[in-house]
């Protein structure tokens, strides 16, 4: 098999295994995005899933975040997901990426600078270290809120969510705990917001977990390694 087949496959696999946790969970397919983490991808790989009419990518280096979006077609929606140093702030808003890892106030504040000087509005996650995991980037689900009110006094940066990772598990009901704690802690913030205000999206669930993340409601799922099984990078 060439390896264009082999992602085929794989994508449609797990379009299958996503429909059937919507199923389950009387979910619609459309309310949950995959977005395709490129991190240890070829480009070709990158390039086979744009062939397939993929348009969402996820990057957790700045670096390669800006060589991609340069690489690579320009209607790709980009997702920054790993943890970002406040210096990367302007390369990486210059992509045009939503960022699902803002993991401090500081993060916050330099993002609200950066995207005015630029004039853009950039969508973020609020990533929750919700499992207290001390090797976990994200703010403790006691602190969060507090930022999210001050967020809005904020012009350019518009609040889609929360977004977690739930702790390595060889068993993905051991994920589900932590989905729903970060589900029911957006819930909970969302009552003392304005209506416009809500948050309405939930980042969740990679290869190993994303079944139960979307029981759970996760509206953006980032999958890597399952998307690539079966193929090796050089
Ligand atoms: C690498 C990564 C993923 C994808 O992980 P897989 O287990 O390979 O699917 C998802 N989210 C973040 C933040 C990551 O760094």
């Amino acid at each position: 098999m060439t390896f264009h087949d082999t992602i085929s496959q794989n994508i449609s696999r797990i379009q299958q295994r996503i429909l059937a946790a919507c199923q389950r969970s009387g979910r619609s397919p459309s309310e949950v995005q995959l977005i395709a983490v490129t991190k240890y991808a070829e480009v070709e790989w990158a390039q086979a899933l744009i062939n397939l009419d993929h348009r969402d990518f996820g990057e957790s280096r700045p670096q390669q975040l800006s060589e991609r979006s340069t690489k690579l077609s320009d209607n790709i929606r980009w997702h920054m997901i790993g943890h970002l140093q406040r210096n990367k702030v302007r390369p990486v808003l210059e992509t045009g990426a939503m960022i699902h890892s803002v993991d401090s106030q500081r993060l916050l504040d330099r993002i609200e600078l950066i995207a005015a000087e630029l004039g853009i509005t950039v969508s973020i996650f609020m990533e929750v270290n919700i499992s207290g995991e001390e090797s976990k980037y994200g703010f403790a689900p006691e602190s969060v809120s507090q930022s999210v009110t001050r967020m809005s006094d904020y012009r350019h940066v518009k609040l889609l969510g929360l977004m977690t990772m739930a702790p390595h598990a060889d068993d993905p009901e051991d994920a589900r705990p932590y989905f729903r704690a970060l589900r029911d802690l957006q819930q909970q913030m969302n009552q003392g917001l304005p209506a416009e205000n809500q948050m309405q999206s939930l980042s969740m669930g990679m290869s190993g977990d994303f079944e139960v993340a979307i029981e759970e409601g996760a509206t953006h799922i980032r999958i890597g390694s399952t998307l690539f099984e079966g193929l090796s990078s050089d």
